[in-house]
């Protein structure tokens, strides 16, 4: 049995590491001359204002949307900072504090909010960054039962073997050994859109599966089981793809890694899933149920 599974929020708990995050940002305005209760308060405005407009806001790529800001937390930092960042545009006075202060430190606001997350990529490892003891358990349980692990992760493949590594998992990376049966994809691109919109109904929502680089990943891999917890990076693709092709795609089981942020349409999306989709969903609420869960058909 093969598994495809995201790493970020998937294995690791990203609670912690969105919390640092945000307080790198808070420093770093600090720095530049906003005080923290200042942007503290204005960056809560703007998480506020976009999760009432969850489908204007989100990860933006390609001039579109490929994932909602609802969906995962990080998202709640890129979408926030955009929400701010109409508002320094508008001519309200109210912002002519944050206007000046970037304006004096040459720098817009998206630049501050990518350096902090830049520099959460280089942050000593530890048990907040790394995976969970009970995914870990899991790992080793599929592993021992012959199972084939392929990570795919937006992040660069040595990143997450360094993480693997760190709870004493041992995997190699994809482009040293494509065949290799524990194995790390990095770049994988998941949220890159293709040029030509393919938008697909999912309960509530219009997600866009114009995603080429990671149908590829999906053909090349051929997986019976996929994890991820941002329904439209992960998951969206994959139940079209077995929808549209269920002679290949159809054995598929796909699991969405629950977490306190998941929104409810995508627990919706899992619970009711089309009804000409031929794959299993199911909700993962606890990693270490995944072994008997992928056996129990
Ligand atoms: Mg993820």
């Amino acid at each position: 049995m093969k598994f495809l599974l995201d790493f970020d929020g998937t294995l690791t708990n990203i609670q912690t590491e969105y919390q640092s995050d945000h307080d790198k940002l808070v420093k770093r305005m600090a720095e530049i001359g906003i005080a923290p209760e200042r942007f503290v308060a204005l960056f809560n405005k703007a998480v506020e204002d976009i999760m009432q407009q969850p489908t204007a806001y989100g990860w933006p790529d390609n001039g579109r949307l490929t994932a909602f800001c609802d969906e995962d937390i990080f998202m709640h930092i890129i979408a926030g900072i955009m929400r701010i960042d109409e508002w320094i545009a508008s001519d309200d006075a109210a912002y002519d504090d944050i206007r000046k202060a970037l304006s004096d430190n040459h720098v817009s606001l998206m630049q501050v909010a990518e350096e902090c997350h830049l520099a959460l990529c280089h942050e000593p490892l530890d048990a907040f960054n790394t995976p969970q003891p009970e995914v870990v358990n899991a790992l080793r349980t599929l592993l021992d039962r012959d199972c084939e692990i392929v990570i795919a992760s937006n992040s660069e493949a040595q990143r997450i073997i360094e993480k693997l590594e760190f709870v004493d998992l041992k995997p190699v990376a994809h482009d040293d050994n494509p065949s290799a049966r524990f194995r790390v994809r990095g770049h994988a691109k998941k949220y890159a859109l293709d040029d030509n919109p393919r938008p697909v109904q999912f309960g509530n929502r219009t997600i866009d599966i114009a995603r080429s680089h990671y149908a590829q990943i999906i053909r090349e891999e051929r997986p019976q089981v996929i994890i991820g917890d941002v329904f439209s990076l992960d998951l969206a693709l994959p139940i079209e793809m077995a929808r549209n092709d269920p002679m290949i795609y159809g054995d598929m089981q796909i699991y969405l890694r629950t977490r306190p942020y998941t929104p409810q349409w995508a627990i919706d999306c899992i619970l009711n899933p089309p009804e000409d989709c031929p794959v299993i969903a199911r909700l993962l609420n606890h990693f270490d149920d995944l072994p008997n869960l992928v056996l129990r058909r």
